[in-house]
């Protein structure tokens, strides 16, 4: 079995590689799609979260297989690389390590803790590491009602800005909106220290979608990013409505 995959759909749009290290994330968020993905049900992959078995072990072998590649390693979609288990275990510090020997290129998607994400800045540095992170709020009542266990918009946004003024590649996942007042106006704070963005609409929770209307946010997240010149990628599904 190959823990470095390509993802498929709607992921693919992040990377074309990708590797999960941990079984189940603590992080609980409301409208996580992992636990549908891996057939199970959202109580059970956000109770506990462990390594997968001989996750390293497979790493090294397909990292070695797939020394060289152009392609960016992207950890991880299905969990969360920086969740409190990471202080335990530090996969994800040796994941970045492995990919970075096999000359590999890496990025990560989170939106864990912003003390176990400084103490890996060096090796993202080191390795040419993008850092991304999930960032659709700014009011941080409405950022613990979806992702109850994840960290602070404040802690988020000053990762971001430590990572960028480190000289490291940071960008945001603006992904799913799901009130487009905030995610407008994390785009106006942030993007002084943030070198790329990804927009994409909330899915799979029709009540909340239809109630937003999608393509004056597309105008307005499309003109608030090119009067202050960002750098972003608007994702098919959201596009679509800019037709
Ligand atoms: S961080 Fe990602 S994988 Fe973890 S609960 Fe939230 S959406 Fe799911």
């Amino acid at each position: 079995m190959n823990v470095i995959y390509e993802p498929k759909g709607r992921a693919r749009e992040y990377s074309e590689l990708a590797c999960n290290l941990y079984r189940g994330c603590t992080h609980g968020c409301r409208y996580c799609y992992a636990p549908s993905c891996m057939r199970t049900s959202a109580d059970k992959w956000h109770a506990k979260a462990e390594p997968r078995e001989k996750v390293l072990e497979m790493l090294e072998k397909d990292a070695s297989r797939l020394r060289g590649d152009s392609r960016r390693v992207l950890f991880c979609f299905l969990s969360d690389p920086y969740q409190p288990i990471e202080r335990q275990e530090r996969l994800t510090r040796r994941a970045l390590e492995i990919v970075a020997r096999n000359e590999l290129r890496s990025q990560i998607l989170t939106k864990g803790s912003a003390d176990l994400i400084l103490e890996d800045l060096d090796l993202m540095k080191q390795s040419g590491t993008e850092l991304g992170v999930t960032l659709c709020f700014s009011d941080d009542e409405t950022r613990k009602a979806w992702e109850p266990n994840a960290s602070t918009v404040m802690d988020r946004l000053s990762v971001l800005r430590i990572a960028h003024q480190a000289g490291i590649h940071t960008w945001v996942s603006l992904e799913p909106v799901i009130d487009p007042i905030q995610a407008l106006e994390v785009i106006r704070t942030a993007h002084g220290f943030v070198d790329f963005w990804k927009v994409g609409k909330l899915n799979h929770m029709k009540d909340i979608e239809s109630q937003i209307d999608w393509r004056k946010f597309l105008i307005e997240a499309k003109r608030l990013l090119d009067s202050v010149g960002a750098d972003y990628y608007v994702k098919d599904d959201l596009r679509r409505y800019g037709l």
